[in-house]
């Protein structure tokens, strides 16, 4: 392709994808093929000859887009958002055509240096103290491996990683029932493995409970096992709940234990003053994560991990073939030493064109006014007499379900159940559910960039319409 040709089909892929934007709402949320589906569409062999791009574009609209869920609609109310935005969008189209590879800073060093410079702004932004150091990484389940990794490497005095794991004793991780599944797999991965990953029970408001905590390291200690790291969370995937940050990290402090934060979601609200509180104790993290390309509307991937111990990080992952040996290493971030894969996206400059175009204060805005359409929700909920609330509203996320008289626990959960997938069946929204103490919950969670509360609205006058037409 000519860069005449691509000049004419990046026009025209421009006016595709703005017109996409504007009616993505129109879009049924959740696709309803049927699996192999889109796969039997596709042919078996490649081409052999050059075909137009107009002939792709064209099985584009034809053949997959009936097969992709609108995570940009606003009637999104699914897991957790993977907002996108026009600023990032464009910044990511910059990306691609550069295709820079920025591993390490001689490879771009505008990429290492606009990195370093935007995980200050965003610490910045979002409260934590200036001694943490930020990189970008693709996910926030790598982030956690990579604490996990180097608070294992730390205890074993940065043994393992040389010798092996076969004397390393039996190392514990801890957090509460609440937890990502992604501390399950870094475990797994870490040579730790799950049995070694203490599940703390959780409070009334599904909070790890510090006391419990205290308790299993006390236990551990007593039969010889090796106390390594605690992830605490600030807004778990059910509910949002927040664990006790700085009871915990007394905890830690004391038993000399790494403390790594997964705030996945709900960092995005530490840009708000009014959130500051979730960080109380924040001189006891050693390590923190949140994602821009959930909630500060980058689209995927970029997840900020911090650390304010950078230099055991480095330790854990720094490896140093011939042919990357550089001039200007140590007076430089060389990012690949900083997590696990070799080579790295610049996505950096998707935050800078997000941050530059909407400013904090606009960012914060948002993200206030998607909390404020989860209080109005919950309040429309509570006044209906057949519905209930089943968890604190503390962000974003309303956790609740459908509950008429004369029914017992198991019809209930199965109402909900049928309520979720003939909701999510009808194209016009789309919720997905936890299970908490057994019950079978519904979360809506309104933080979508293009959310309003009309949507919200509509979308519950749906919810009770469907739930009460139901038969159990
Ligand atoms: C979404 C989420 C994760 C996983 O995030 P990825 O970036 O997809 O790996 C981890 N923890 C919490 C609390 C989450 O909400």
């Amino acid at each position: 392709m000519s860069p005449d040709e691509f000049r004419k089909h990046a026009h025209q892929l421009v006016d595709w994808m703005a017109g996409y934007m504007e009616n993505v709402e129109n879009y049924p949320v959740k696709a309803s093929v049927v699996p192999g589906e889109i796969f039997g569409k596709i042919p078996d062999d490649p081409p052999l000859q050059p075909e137009p791009f107009s002939s792709l574009m064209r099985d584009m609209d034809e053949i997959i887009m009936p097969g992709i869920t609108h995570w940009q609609n606003p009637n999104f109310f699914a897991y957790f958002p993977a907002n996108a935005s026009p600023p990032s969008v464009l910044a990511e189209m910059m990306i691609s055509a550069l295709g820079a590879q920025c591993m390490i800073w001689e490879t771009s060093p505008a990429a290492a240096e606009l990195e370093e410079k935007m995980m200050i702004w965003l610490r910045g932004m979002i409260g934590l103290p200036s001694v943490f150091e930020g990189v970008i990484q693709d996910s926030a389940s790598t982030a956690t491996l990579g604490a996990i990794l180097t608070a294992r490497e730390k205890k074993s005095g940065f043994l393992i990683n040389n010798e092996g794991a076969a004397n390393m004793g039996i190392v514990r991780v801890y957090c509460s029932e609440q937890t990502h599944s992604s501390v399950d797999k870094a475990v797994k991965i870490a040579g730790i493995g799950k049995k070694n990953l203490v599940k703390i029970p959780v409070r009334n408001d599904f909070s790890m409970d510090p006391e419990k905590l205290r308790e299993a390291i006390i236990g551990d200690k007593a039969k010889g096992y090796i106390p390594c790291c605690v992830v605490a969370t600030i807004g778990t995937t059910g509910t949002t709940a927040i664990d006790p940050v700085r009871s915990i990290g007394e905890i830690c402090s004391e038993y000399g234990i790494w403390l790594h934060v997964d705030a996945a979601m709900a960092g995005s609200a530490l840009i708000l003053p009014e959130f500051q509180w979730m960080l109380e104790g924040r001189e006891y993290i050693d390590s923190f994560v949140f994602n821009p390309h959930k909630w500060l509307f980058t689209n995927f991937d970029c997840s900020a991990f911090f650390t304010r111990d950078a230099a055991s990080l480095i330790r854990t992952f720094e490896i140093l073939p011939e042919y990357l040996k550089t001039r200007t290493r140590g007076k430089v971030n060389d990012y690949r030493d900083w997590g696990v894969p070799l080579g790295r996206r610049f996505r950096a400059l998707k935050l800078w064109s997000v941050i530059r175009s909407y400013g904090l204060e606009e960012l914060r805005r948002m993200v206030r006014y998607h909390i404020s359409i989860a209080a109005s929700l919950a309040e429309m909920i509570s006044e209906e007499s057949d519905f209930e609330i089943l968890a604190p509203v503390t962000i974003c996320v309303v956790c609740f379900r459908y509950n008429p008289r004369g029914y017992d626990e198991k019809q209930i959960n199965s109402l909900n159940e049928k309520l979720n997938h003939q909701l999510n069946d009808s194209g016009k929204l789309y919720l997905t559910h936890t299970v908490l103490n057994g019950i079978y919950t519904l979360r809506m969670v309104t933080a979508q960039t293009n959310v309003t509360l009309e949507h919200v609205e509509r979308a519950w006058a749906r919810i009770k319409d469907t739930a009460r037409s139901l038969q159990a």
